[in-house]
């Protein structure tokens, strides 16, 4: 779990502001959901043999309830969504989501335990062409972040019929083998196989190599809409190759899956930007009216801004008040408060530094004019401005001091990193 500084939290909003507006432009609007949920929801939705659930989650009782820190915001969206009865008034929903979730995974560079994730859904639209639209807003999104070298693997993992004869072929491939599995596959193999197949284990790594794979055996509708789904991407010029061992790690997905991986290998294992797919059972299994097909995806965050450029421009306060002795801190305060009335970012420096010292201060945060205020200043109701980049100084009236210092900041500026050091 990480502290974000001020410094660093510039490039964090600034990346949730592109998603935010980017996903509005595709229709999206937010859900805020709360961060704890009952255990049950994630047991029964993410699946009790996945990892997630299985050894990751932070969960506790209180008062009878049995909770848990949310681990993603699908499930979490989806009982909301249910429990509004969204469908009852919308056929079709898009929503997305922003915050943090937390899993006890064991720590790695692009993993965490408490990490941020950016994701959208589209309830109510089964068609593979809102599959496809979907991927290709992923694309634009990682790229308009600023990332360049990423391909997208689609796979289907089929519905209900391919999901009994895949599962009956799994269990057909590993059982001879059973004893070469990691204990925790060996229990899989007869719970849930699929699961076998994106284990971390060296063990079932190498059985899994040779599984046979799902596209092999997906009945005709499932291979119907996922060729469809390729040829919407064609038609896109979306980056993707078919991955037919993709699975991804949890129980809720149907049809189509995705993910979308950085090809520069910086984040090791760990190369995935973001992965979702469909999920076309969820709504109906929590309880709704009528059974709505839905489809996600979720973006971390941090394997974001760990594969994109970390050179933010600096910006500094428009003006430094610089009080030259201790009479002139409260007038400095009223002139600042003046100066942000009208929209200025103003920074008062009342610690009763030299004049000197303060000046060293104002070219550090790369303030653009700095606002000396001593006793001549005081006497006559002026302010001295000293623009830091020019190296100009004049003395203005108190009186006129918003216009003229709007009027200064609205010519070019001269970049910080150009200026001669100066002595004060
Ligand atoms: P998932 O919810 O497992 O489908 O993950 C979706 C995306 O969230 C992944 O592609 C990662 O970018 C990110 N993610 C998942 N788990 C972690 C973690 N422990 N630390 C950092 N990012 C993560």
């Amino acid at each position: 779990m990480k502290d974000i500084l001020p410094e660093q939290a510039i490039r964090w909003q600034r990346l949730e502001q592109t998603f935010r507006t980017l996903v509005a432009r595709h229709g999206y609007g937010e859900v805020r959901t709360p961060l704890l949920e009952p255990t049950e929801l994630f047991v029964r939705e993410i699946g009790e043999d996945t990892d997630v659930v299985s050894k990751e989650m932070y969960s506790f009782e209180r008062h009878e309830d049995r909770l848990t820190v949310r681990p993603e915001g699908t499930a979490s969206a989806a009982r909301a969504y249910v429990q509004h009865a969204v469908a009852a008034v919308e056929p079709v929903s898009r929503w997305y989501y922003l915050g943090p979730m937390f899993r006890a995974e064991r720590p790695a560079k692009g993993r965490y335990r408490q990490f941020h994730q950016a994701g959208c859904e589209i309830y109510g639209d089964p068609g593979p062409a809102c599959d496809a639209e979907m991927i290709d807003m992923c694309a634009e999104l990682v790229r308009t972040l600023g990332v360049k070298d990423f391909v997208i693997h689609v796979n289907s993992i089929g519905s209900g019929p391919t999901r009994t004869r895949y599962r009956e072929a799994l269990q057909a491939f590993f059982e001879p083998n059973r004893a070469a599995l990691s204990e925790d596959s060996q229990r899989r193999l007869t719970t849930n196989p699929l699961r076998i197949l994106d284990s971390k284990d060296p063990r079932d790594l190498e059985l899994s190599a040779g599984a046979p794979s799902v596209v092999d055996v997906l009945a005709d509708d499932d291979a119907a809409h996922f060729d469809a789904l390729r040829r919407h991407l064609d038609r896109l010029a979306v980056p993707y190759v078919v991955d037919p061992r993709l699975v991804r790690g949890l129980d809720y997905y149907t049809r189509t899956l995705f993910e979308l991986k950085i090809t520069t290998g910086e984040l090791g294992a760990q190369d995935a930007l973001l992965g979702g797919g469909r999920y076309d059972n969820m709504i109906g299994n929590l309880g709704s009216k009528k059974p709505v097909p839905a489809i996600g995806f979720a973006m971390g965050i941090e394997r974001v801004l760990e594969v994109t450029a970390r050179e933010e421009p600096k910006v500094g306060p428009a003006c430094y008040l610089a009080p030259m002795s201790a009479d002139a801190i409260g007038p400095a305060l009223v002139l600042a408060k003046r100066l942000r009335e009208g929209g200025l970012w103003c920074e008062v420096d009342g610690r009763g530094l030299s004049l000197k010292a303060m000046l060293r201060r104002a070219n550090s945060m790369d303030a653009r004019l700095a606002l000396l205020l001593g006793a001549d200043e005081l006497a006559n109701g002026t302010v001295t401005v000293k623009d830091l980049g020019r190296h100009e100084q004049d003395r203005v009236d108190q009186t006129k001091l918003a216009e003229e210092v709007a009027r200064r900041l609205a010519l070019p500026t001269v970049p910080v990193s150009e200026k001669a050091s100066e002595g004060g």
